[in-house]
């Protein structure tokens, strides 16, 4: 009989968050995979749990993950865990669940601590629709890409982001997304210092280029106002492509993201653009 996997969440901060099943999983597992063995030593020290560890994260996932499944085949049952927070979720385990599960392996996640779910909850902005966007990436340009992908997204945005990252991330975001939309920045989420600033992206680039960014962040961005198709008219697509040039979009981008919001066809959104004196 194969083993299984479980993933198991750990507190983002507040150690209370360990929940009974994670405790008693962690106990009951044959081994855990550990994305820093050092960080679970220690959290396995504070729950009085002495278990066998091996490592698994990024560097060495594509070695390690082929063990990891034979032992579970053998029969062992494993805990998969982070640093902190939910396993798989901008955290190493992605790969290693899609290998269990093509090896048949019975993979059981553990519900418990997520930075993402946390922080959308108390950021006050809409929850009903939203998109989780993880981590960008540290170069501009693949950066401003991801971001022009979502000039258009509707859904409130979820980011992870690294303090020294945060300033040129929002400044960035400020640029694509325009300095009046609302951003809640939510810091060291169940620490000490938690904190929530509710507010837009250009009063956010102004505060924290005053006051350097301290700790760990989840930054929740508003969507793009919903603009409704069937009551589009001309001047709503005018209106649109001229507000698009105005944060520095092209013409043809313009054209192409207004069509695609407003249902309406290219060519004629074209046609009012052209009228356009912007
Ligand atoms: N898998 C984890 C989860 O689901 O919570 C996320 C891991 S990801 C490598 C780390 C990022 O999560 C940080 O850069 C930060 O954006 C966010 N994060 C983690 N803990 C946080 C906290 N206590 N407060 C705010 N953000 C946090």
């Amino acid at each position: 009989m194969p083993g299984m996997l479980y993933l198991v969440p750990t507190p983002i901060g507040n150690l209370g968050d360990i929940s009974q099943r994670c405790r008693e999983t962690l106990e009951s597992a044959d081994f855990i995979a550990a994305e820093d063995t050092r960080v679970t030593l220690k959290l396995l020290n504070h729950l009085g749990i002495k278990k066998s560890l091996v490592s698994y994260y990024e560097h060495n996932k594509a070695m390690k993950g082929d063990k990891i499944v034979d032992r579970i085949l053998a029969g062992e049952t494993c805990a998969l865990v982070s640093d902190a927070g939910s396993p798989a979720i901008s955290d190493p385990g992605e790969d290693l669940v899609k290998q269990c599960a093509e090896a048949g392996i019975t993979v059981c996640a553990i519900p418990g601590p997520c930075a993402a779910i946390t922080a959308l909850s108390i950021s006050g902005q809409s929850t009903g629709r939203f998109c989780f966007e993880g981590f960008l990436s540290t170069a501009k340009k693949s950066r401003r890409e991801h971001l022009d992908a979502l000039r258009g997204e509707t859904r409130t945005m979820i980011f992870y982001e690294a303090p020294h990252k945060l300033l040129s991330t929002l400044a960035d975001m400020a640029e694509v997304f325009g300095g009046d939309r609302p951003i809640s920045l939510c810091r060291e989420l169940t620490k000490l210092h938690e904190e929530v600033v509710r507010t837009t992206l250009g009063q956010a680039v102004a505060t924290y280029t005053e006051t350097p960014p301290k700790g760990e962040f989840v930054l929740i961005v508003a969507g793009a106002p919903e603009v409704k198709k069937e009551t589009a008219t001309e001047g709503d697509a005018a209106a649109r492509v001229a507000q698009l040039m105005a944060q520095g979009v092209s013409r043809k981008d313009a054209v192409r993201q207004t069509a695609a919001e407003l249902g309406l066809p290219k060519n004629v959104v074209y046609d009012i653009a052209l009228k356009d004196p912007e």
